[in-house]
């Protein structure tokens, strides 16, 4: 029993207890100071408390916070026109967290296929990859392959199809007549970083489209800057029919989604479909608002792709010091420690002694995602900080 009891225990954080965070440091209840290497999960991309982000905040806390969508706000739909300038489409539905947007885009994209495409009435299948994550809900738990996950809390929601991550001829073969989409994320982020073979999306694109199948981006956790571009597709010059989008897009302040897609598609649905009391709230699309402004001159984006190279050496650098693999794209990178020298987690833990804040995903794999203010001392540092690791365990 530990004083934590109280907490239910779905997960198993590093024994740190954070109280204050400014940009890339983090700051625990003792005073030690941390490099932010995951930026919760790239919720934080622009870093903790980013000025633009709280001064948004701050005004809309002056103005209204909550109305639901009862009624009408001023700042919702200034907040739809941006992110649909950005990511160069028509509409926008306004969620919360990752998970409720992709349970958007599977009802999109099921009352799409019965009412456009024509597919049989409940039969509709989607196609996604081995190894993918896209939420914890109890559909979107139904068609994951990590039984860690999925275990124990079927019964499980039909209607999915699974194809190799990475391979396109597997993508179409599981297509059928009755598949309505493509779900994939563009960079298999809790998976480790897994970048697909160059032309897997470009060949995904092509073959939803040869189908008539909507081609649908989970960027949740790639999207938003995090690779270099605004979106991991934009890497092989892809537009999906839809772009599943969280994590960044509330700041590193409040849980803010959406799925953003043509009027063809998101058309689809109709008042009293689908909603969500908290979804496309005042201070969300004021922070959503300020999120996008801070893409559109595309600095961020800039900033990732100019530190990729200085991330890949510092990690190549360590292969002959027990990492076995090193994945990177943008300011995202997925590490394997040798398992004989060490686990993800024990990593983790002697790289927060060290002041590095990181996670491992699954057993040897570690993710890196810092917030992208970081500057290059601070990311020589955090690399420093784990060949120091590596050399410790190695003795
Ligand atoms: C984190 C994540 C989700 C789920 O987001 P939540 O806000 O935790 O529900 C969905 N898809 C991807 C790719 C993610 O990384």
């Amino acid at each position: 029993m530990t004083e934590h009891d109280a907490l239910a225990h779905n997960y198993h954080p590093l024994p740190v207890t954070i109280a204050r965070g400014e940009g890339v440091v983090l700051t625990d209840v003792e005073g030690k100071q941390y490099l932010d290497f995951l930026a919760s999960y790239s919720a934080a991309n622009f870093g903790h408390r980013h000025p633009a982000i709280m001064e948004a905040l701050r005004a809309q806390l002056d103005r209204v916070t909550l109305t639901s969508r009862a009624f009408l706000h001023d700042q919702l739909e200034p907040f739809a026109e941006k992110l649909t300038r950005l990511a160069g489409k028509q509409m926008m539905l306004p969620m919360n967290t990752g998970a409720e947007a992709v349970e958007t885009a599977i009802k999109v994209a099921r009352k799409w296929g019965y009412l456009v495409k024509g597919v049989e009435r409940d039969r509709a299948t989607i196609v996604v990859a081995h190894g993918n994550f896209h939420g914890r809900t109890t559909t979107v738990i139904s068609f994951s392959d990590d039984e860690h996950a999925r275990a124990d809390f079927g019964p499980y929601t039909p209607g999915f199809r699974t194809a190799p991550y990475g391979d396109a001829d597997a993508v179409e073969r599981a297509i059928d007549e009755h598949t309505v989409a493509v779900l994939i994320e563009p960079i298999q982020g809790e998976a480790g970083v897994l970048i697909p073979p160059e032309g897997y999306l470009r060949r995904v694109r092509e073959i939803t489209a040869k189908h008539g199948v909507l081609f649908i981006a989970d960027e949740v956790q790639s999207g938003l800057a995090r690779t270099g571009e605004t979106f991991a597709v934009d890497h092989e010059g892809v537009v999906p029919d839809m772009y599943v989008l969280g994590k960044a897009l509330g700041g590193g302040v409040l849980p803010v989604s959406a799925v953003v897609a043509d009027r063809d598609v998101l058309g689809v649905i109709e008042p009293g479909q689908h909603g969500s009391t908290f979804g496309g709230n005042p201070l969300a699309a004021a922070v959503g608002s300020a999120v996008v402004e801070l893409l559109e001159p595309g600095d961020f984006q800039r900033q990732a792709a100019r530190l990729e190279p200085v991330l890949r050496e510092g990690l190549e650098a360590l292969t002959d010091r027990g990492v076995v693999d090193v994945r990177v794209r943008g300011l995202w990178a997925g590490i394997d420690i040798d398992p004989s020298l060490a686990t993800g987690r024990e990593v983790c833990e002697r790289l927060a002694e060290r002041g590095v804040l990181a996670k491992d995903t699954h057993g040897s794999s570690i993710r890196f995602s810092p917030p992208l203010v970081i500057t290059e001392q601070q990311l020589a540092q955090g690399i420093d900080a784990l060949s120091g690791v590596l050399g410790e365990l190695s003795r």
